[in-house]
Formats: structure tokens, C-alpha cells, sequence
């Protein structure tokens, strides 16, 4: 008998990489960055991870959002407009890409 490795090794430590981001935000936020909301908190990624997965792990990339929030930020391009805190911080280290995700030039 074997045993089967569900997760590769590279795979956990990446999860390692994202839980501590997730817990660094809970310490530092403790609530959605949003609205303030302090239930069903997730990380979040600023630059969404299928679109640009060289972010994925970027802690700057990483925001703490409310289930509800973290929806309307993926999919509704002026609720993500209207999150002026959160081009900023894309801004700090992907320029480019935050101008074409926020569809501002
Ligand atoms: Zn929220």
C-alpha cells in the first residue's frame, strides 16, 4: 500500500506563503478593508491570480475581504474603480497592470 500525495510540496509551502499573509492582515485589519465587515474574512487577491498569476504570492497583491466584497471587487468594474486604496497598492509594484485592471488607461 502507498499513500497518495494530495498537495505537492511546492503547493504547501505556497499555501504556507498565503496563510501567513491571510493571518498578517488579520492581525493588522481584523475586519474587511472594505466595508469593516468582521465575518466570512478572505485573502484576496488585488490582481485576481488566474489573470496574473506572477502576483500570486506578492504580499502587497493581498487584501482582507468580506465574502460580499471580495465578489463585487473580482466582478464589478466600478465597484473595483470606486476602491481608490486598492489601485494604489497595485500601483506600488504593477503599474501597468493596474491601470488595465481598473481599466483606467
Ligand atoms: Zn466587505
Amino acid at each position: 500500500m502507498y499513500t497518495i500525495r494530495k498537495t505537492s510540496k511546492k503547493q504547501s509551502a505556497k499555501n504556507r506563503l498565503i496563510a501567513q499573509s491571510k493571518q498578517r492582515l488579520l492581525n493588522e485589519y481584523g475586519c474587511c478593508q472594505i466595508c469593516g465587515n468582521r465575518r466570512s474574512l478572505q485573502l484576496a487577491h488585488l490582481l485576481p491570480k488566474g489573470r496574473y498569476p506572477e502576483y500570486y504570492l506578492e504580499s502587497r497583491n493581498h487584501a482582507l475581504l468580506c465574502h460580499e466584497c471580495h465578489e463585487l471587487y473580482d466582478n464589478d468594474v466600478d465597484f473595483r474603480k470606486s476602491q481608490t486604496w486598492a489601485y494604489n497598492q497595485i500601483y506600488q509594484f504593477a503599474p501597468l497592470e493596474a491601470g488595465r485592471y481598473f481599466r483606467i488607461n
